[in-house]
């Protein structure tokens, strides 16, 4: 077993289940997790990618305020499973904490960029302490301070999840105290080990959500620690649902657990969409990513492989690949293994990644966030899609930003006007596909596609002379 595989990874196959957490393909879920109601969308008009764009994101897991789960975590699954390797790794020479000032200069390097993406907070990190009251080893001004850099420097780009409540031990929610026993029962990776309800795991979840909510960190999804909830997936994407709209105002919960390997989709999937005909549906959105973490590891002293992403050329690595393909490039990294223990290897390779794939593509990619991924794929999706005499109506049960429309240009072509409840608008013809943007629209031969900010409800687009 190589010492740079992924915890998750690494859990799973120990644990005698077949597929990896991450390693599940998108077939499988959709076998086990019911997608739910969808609308009627006619074929010769068709909802494309934001801006007609491949979307880029980049997940960042084992994250939180200070502590450095790599240091941390490898104690406390070393009690669990003494004989792995990976386990065995000398933590206590790696750093306890990652500091705020490389927060800093990560957070900026990336808004520099336009990178966005998902940035874990563990709000029990590893028993160490709680981010809504004190972290022993830091002084309370230390970790108040901590939260407020992730509040304005990260949340404008980056959605915040709790990666469950400890990211180690499972916690009795009566007392807040982990359980007694030590075994993969009682570690969150693997929980539960057997069938449990909707209204339990979404009790888990809450708990977690509620520790931001006070520390003033919204959330709008979650992201699982390892195999948790790999018995039970339809459970958990119904819980997901629930425990996100209990402890925030959220329209469109989401949730990232899965990775897709080989020749699956990485698009979004929507889960238990219900209440359609009402206007105001309900749904989980599962975000997957499509890459491995190739950089520090979640231990953070795993030698980085850039290349695995993407080449300096940015003609080989499953990132260019995927965008190759027309797929969306959602990748994947732990928190510790971009601090490198302090030498920071895994952010450098990192940013030689997101350069070379600024290179490679420049303006067919787009950076978003989580969230806004969620909404995109739940409008795209949602949305019903008829065919009018003169262009397309399309009602929408969310409110979308660059909602991006082809349809067939038709003997038409002088204008397109955008006519929602009161507002009419005219569209901007531009000259170029890279100039799409919301309130504009072009032509390529005999189809038109336009982008628009789409509003809750009716949305007509009528091609006039
Ligand atoms: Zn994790």
């Amino acid at each position: 077993m190589s010492v740079g595989i992924d915890r998750r990874r690494f859990l799973l196959r120990s644990g005698g289940i077949a597929a990896a957490a991450h390693g599940w393909r998108a077939a499988s879920v959709l076998a086990q997790v019911s997608p739910g109601e969808r609308p009627v969308q006619d074929d010769d008009a068709e909802i494309l990618f934001p801006r007609d764009r491949l979307p880029l994101t980049f997940i960042i897991d084992d994250s939180t305020c200070l502590v450095n789960m790599g240091h941390f975590c490898i104690p406390q699954f070393h009690a669990c499973y003494p004989d792995r390797p990976v386990y065995q790794k000398p933590w206590q020479t790696f750093p306890r904490e990652i500091p705020d000032s490389f927060v800093r200069e990560f957070g900026e390097w990336c808004a520099s960029r336009g990178v966005k993406g998902k940035y874990s907070i563990v709000p029990y990190p590893a028993c160490t302490g709680w981010l809504d009251r004190e972290l022993p080893g830091w002084s309370r001004r230390d970790l108040q301070n901590s939260i407020q850099l992730v509040r304005e420097l990260l949340m404008p780009n980056w959605d915040i999840h709790p990666e469950m409540i400890t990211h180690t031990r499972v916690i009795d929610l009566k007392t807040g105290r982990p359980l007694q026993e030590i075994s993969p029962s009682t570690m969150e990776n693997s929980w539960p080990r057997e069938k449990r309800s909707v209204d339990e795991i979404a009790e888990y979840l809450a708990y977690a959500l509620r520790i931001l909510r006070n520390c003033g960190l919204p959330c709008e999804g979650i992201t699982t620690p390892g195999g948790f909830g790999n018995m039970v997936k339809s459970e958990l994407s119904l819980a997901v649902q629930q425990a996100v709209r209990d402890v925030f105002p959220v329209e469109i919960p989401h949730y990232f657990k899965y990775v897709i390997d080989g020749a699956g989709s990485t698009e979004p999937t929507l889960e238990h969409v219900s209440g359609l005909a009402s206007g105001r549906p309900d749904l989980t959105v599962n975000i997957p990513a499509g890459t491995g973490d190739w950089f520090g590891g979640w231990e953070g002293d795993v030698e980085p492989r850039p290349d695995l992403y993407a080449n300096e050329e940015a003609t080989s690595g499953r990132l260019v690949e995927l965008l190759l393909r027309g797929q969306p490039g959602f990748f994947l990294c732990h928190w510790p293994g971009m601090y490198s223990n302090g030498s920071k290897d895994g952010f450098h390779a990192f940013q030689r990644v997101v350069d070379s794939i600024h290179a490679g593509f420049h303006d067919r990619v787009l950076w978003m966030k989580l969230s806004e991924i969620a909404r995109y794929w739940a409008t795209k999706e949602l949305t019903s899609v008829r065919r009018t005499d003169t262009g397309v109506m399309l009602e929408s049960p969310f409110a979308c930003p660059d909602l991006t429309v082809r349809l067939p240009a038709g003997a038409s072509g002088g204008s397109l006007r955008l006519i929602a409840g009161e507002q009419q608008e005219q569209l901007q013809e531009v000259r170029r596909r890279q100039d799409l943007n919301t309130g504009t629209w072009f032509r390529d031969d005999d189809q038109i596609t336009a982008c628009f900010s789409c509003r809750r409800g009716r949305n007509e687009l009528q091609l006039t002379n």
